[in-house]
């Protein structure tokens, strides 16, 4: 809160001086927002504010005065530097309610009146200065209830607004998906929910989300009697979440967003579903540290748009199932490339502007006359584009070559109104074009042409009156007049009003000389006045094309994104993937996309799994290549549903519905949980909704904890994922035990990532081959990584020691608890002495003494056990 320092307006207020009192009242309708008061040039900041913001942007922290007696701390911002300041704070996840001068400082007593006239907040931004160009930035709002769970989602700079109804434990990877930049929810709700996310949440009144009136609302800002042209009708939940986003959004730009036009229904079945986690392993669109490269996206986004961009990464992260959509995705890459007009169409698309977000500024009435002059040439530019598609032949260019057209009364307009390059600001006038507007045309010729008129006039002057002397002048004082020497001035016409005497001359005016002193003295208020009316009447033009201008948007998005994929395709030889209704993952020759624009040779690798080959168990060193391998297979699955080409010779899928990962170990400290148990949550989580059709990356389970733990866990998993899940699964190890399996299961194969001793270190050679590792090149490894000679020598002593013992107990990679005589053991009759169980299992011959250790206080505690029974 802001309000800490703040006093209220009520109570104290009367001591307070009138400005005070003012900035109070204000300030208490915005309780938790930053207000940023207008003073003349600045925006200031007071009390509580005035030290968060100084401590927020680093400026200077001053007193302005007293008032009630204490001095008042004051930050101060320049307000044409507002937007910087702006940018910094909401970033931040701080909200600000921006406070104008509404009333005329010549004529009010006491303070200027004073409005709150906008709120930024970070889920609602529209101004270019204020949004990231490849972004969506959406605002989120959630609605929890038994189990169920409603969300409504707003992409206020495009206008897109959608609906989701699934289960309250989807509300993760939801959140994961659409990645909010602010969340609203029901003050009664449990908050830990969703502190997982970083985004700023705001608490609402619950009554802001009541179905019934969320409902009404809906239908009255759509136009319609009910939800059930948009599939929305039923959807309680998220239309009670969608009445409080609407009303928030509202509230923040005082506007009714117009361009806000209809609800999009999303069901989860209609995309390859990935889990919190596998967005985050999989790097789609940020790295595991939060950077934008190298991802998936930094590598597949050759864009020439901010549009095209920002759908990209939608994309990305709504792979479909829907394999018709799919495949006229393909076709159009296809036809793009052999088109040979694949650079021109690149060419043309790039000098588009953000139409999307200029058209929600349109309709919010904030778009500058650049949007305008932008969106202009845009339009102009996609009649030298549309031609250029006619001959690619493809379903969905055609199709998007229809959107494309542009409008031609909104080009028209643009044209006539706008200036070819028009300022900046409107207030500073230079927007208009000539011609528009006659009006303006005489106050702007009034300005431009006042020495040429004045010029005009003495000479017609002169000749009217036969005064070769005549003279047609101007001063601040007197204004205009006509000067003639005494001698003559009985010769003047009749029209001729005195203005004044002087020693040796009089200076008059005329009736025409006045009606051009008023014109010009006021033609540049007026002309001014003037272009900000016919400005708003320009935007008030386009209000009726809001919608046609938004699926214009889209389809450049959507040229951009293919003829993007095009490119990619085309310059790093990626390929068409086909689907098929067999069981199989079947990929030849593939390629990890990132790595392999990181490494000078990457060795590509087949993948091949099918109803009887699910499961691949992969041995190998560490750094052979496991993870990227299992990476390459699960982004080259993605990006095929995606609708692009994929880095591998071929590809044919059979169909997919989820893609799991369980990769690489992070404390999830900030969530209060261990490695081990984030490792866990996540294998309980595929082991509970993974289906046949699901694809499953498991790396290294069972590393967390104890080697006997962690095996024992890591065997039953891989049992349960070929028995009961049935899943494509892909399980790199470093249990050598576990490759046994392949012997009881004919679905699993043992695979390796190859390496080679060479002298005293170890060379990878990435390359996967049939059957198990047959080492693990672990010292090796070490070595490479620098670990100390000394330590190496020690380890190596030891190793042999440990594989002496060993040989007797079954050779060099021998259990450390044979697995198969467990298998056998039948199982004990009574739940008999858990201490006893473990003794049995025990043999000492293959332990290392800290093993040995370990088991000793094992044994202890499960005694313990036993006797607390
Ligand atoms: P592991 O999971 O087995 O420890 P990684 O998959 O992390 O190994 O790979 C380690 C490094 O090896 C990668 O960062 C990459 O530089 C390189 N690498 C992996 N696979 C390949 C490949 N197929 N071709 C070329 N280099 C590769």
């Amino acid at each position: 809160m802001t309000t800490e320092n703040t006093p209220t307006s009520s109570t104290e207020a009367i001591k307070h001086t009138p400005m005070m009192q003012q900035y109070l009242a204000l300030k208490a309708d915005h309780p938790d927002k930053l207000l940023f008061y207008r003073m003349g040039d600045f925006y200031e900041l007071f009390y509580g504010d005035a030290e968060k913001a100084a401590r927020l942007m680093d400026i200077t922290l001053t007193a302005r005065g007293q008032s009630a007696g204490q001095p008042i701390p004051m930050a101060g911002i320049p307000y044409h530097a507002a937007e910087q300041y702006l940018a910094k704070l909401v970033k931040l996840g701080e909200s600000v309610a921006i406070c104008e001068q509404v009333g005329d400082p010549a004529t009010s007593k006491g303070p200027v009146e004073r409005k709150v006239m906008r709120v930024v907040t970070p889920g609602t931004l529209t101004d270019a200065a204020l949004l990231d160009d490849k972004k969506d930035n959406l605002l989120l709002a959630v609605l929890p209830l038994k189990g169920k769970l409603g969300l409504a989602w707003l992409s206020l700079a495009s206008g897109r607004f959608s609906l989701l109804e699934t289960r309250i434990d989807h509300l993760l990877s939801e959140l994961e998906r659409l990645r909010p930049a602010e969340i609203l929810m029901p003050e009664d709700l449990d908050i830990s929910l969703l502190q997982q996310t970083g985004a700023p949440t705001k608490r609402l009144p619950v009554w802001h989300f009541d179905e019934k009136a969320a409902h009404r609302q809906l239908c009255k800002h759509f136009g319609t009697q009910d939800l059930a042209g948009y599939g929305a009708e039923e959807l309680t939940l998220s239309v009670g979440a969608a009445g409080a986003l609407l009303q928030y959004a509202r509230s923040t730009q005082g506007s009714e967003l117009p361009h806000v036009q209809g609800l999009n229904v999303e069901t989860r079945g209609q995309y390859v579903e990935l889990d919190a986690a596998t967005r985050r392993n999989l790097e789609l669109t940020e790295t595991i540290r939060g950077e934008p490269a190298p991802t998936l996206a930094s590598i597949m986004d050759s864009c020439v748009t901010s549009m095209g961009s920002r759908l990209l990464r939608h994309w990305l992260h709504h792979p479909l199932r829907d394999r018709q959509k799919l495949a006229h995705r393909h076709l159009a890459i296809e036809a793009l490339i052999d088109s040979g007009k694949l650079t021109s169409v690149r060419q043309q698309l790039k000098s588009i502007v953000d139409i999307e977000r200029i058209v929600s500024r349109i309709a919010l009435r904030s778009a500058r006359p650049r949007d305008l002059s932008g969106l202009r040439d845009s339009l102009r530019g996609l009649t030298s584009l549309t031609p250029l598609l006619d001959g690619i032949d493809a379903p969905l260019i055609a199709e998007l070559a229809r959107h494309l057209q542009p409008p031609a009364d909104v080009l028209a307009l643009l044209v006539a109104a706008i200036l070819p390059e028009p300022a900046t600001l409107i207030r500073d006038g230079g927007v208009i074009n000539q011609g528009y507007s006659p009006d303006l045309d005489e106050l702007r010729n009034i300005q431009n042409n006042c020495d040429e008129f004045l010029l005009a006039l003495e000479a017609r002057e002169r000749e009217r009156t036969g005064i070769a002397t005549l003279k047609v002048e101007y001063n601040r004082v007197h204004g205009f007049y006509i000067e003639v020497s005494k001698a003559q001035s009985d010769n003047v016409p009749d029209d001729y009003r005195r203005r004044q005497t002087l020693k040796n001359a009089e200076r008059y005016i005329t009736p025409e000389l006045k009606t051009f002193e008023d014109k010009a003295l006021s033609a540049q208020d007026r002309s001014l006045a003037l272009e900000k009316q016919l400005y708003e009447a320009v935007l008030d033009a386009l209000q009726p094309h809001l919608a046609n201008l938004q699926l214009l948007a889209q389809a450049v998005a959507g040229l951009d994104v293919l003829a993007s994929f095009a490119e990619r395709a085309d310059a790093l030889g990626w390929r068409k993937p086909e689907f098929v209704e067999d069981h199989i993952i079947q990929i030849e020759e593939g390629r990890h996309p990132v790595v392999e624009a990181q490494v000078d040779h990457f060795i590509s690798n087949g993948t091949s799994l099918s109803l009887l080959r699910k499961l691949l168990l992969i041995t190998g060193p560490n750094m052979g290549g496991k993870s990227t391998y299992m990476r390459q297979t699960a982004l080259i699955v993605l990006m095929a549903h995606v609708g692009a080409f994929v880095p591998a010779t071929s590809t044919r899928l059979g169909p997919i519905d989820r893609i799991f990962t369980r990769i690489g170990a992070s404390d999830d400290l900030a969530g209060g949980r261990s490695t081990f148990m984030v490792e866990m949550t996540e294998t309980a989580n595929i082991l509970h909704n993974a289906t046949e059709h699901s694809l499953v990356l498991m790396d290294e389970v069972g590393r967390g904890t104890s080697t006997f733990d962690g095996l024992a866990l890591a065997y039953a998993i891989v049992r349960q994922l070929v028995d009961k899940n049935r899943s494509y699964t892909l399980f790199a190890t470093h249990y050598f035990e576990l490759t046994r399996l392949a012997q009881d299961y004919p679905q699993i194969a043992n695979v390796h990532l190859d390496a080679v001793e060479h002298k005293d270190t170890v060379v990878f050679l990435h390359a996967l081959k049939d059957g198990p590792a047959s080492q693990s090149y672990g010292l090796a490894v070490a070595q490479l990584a620098g670990v100390p000679g000394s330590v190496i020598r020690v380890a190596r002593r030891h190793l042999q020691q440990l594989e002496a013992m060993s040989i007797g107990a079954g050779g060099p990679q021998a259990d450390m608890f044979a697995m198969q005589a467990l298998e056998d053991l039948p199982e004990p009759a009574a739940p008999a002495s858990e201490a006893l169980r473990y003794l049995d299992d025990i043999q000492p011959d293959e332990l290392s003494p800290r093993q040995a250790l370990e088991l000793l206080y094992e044994l202890k505690k499960k005694r313990e056990a036993d006797l607390d029974e």
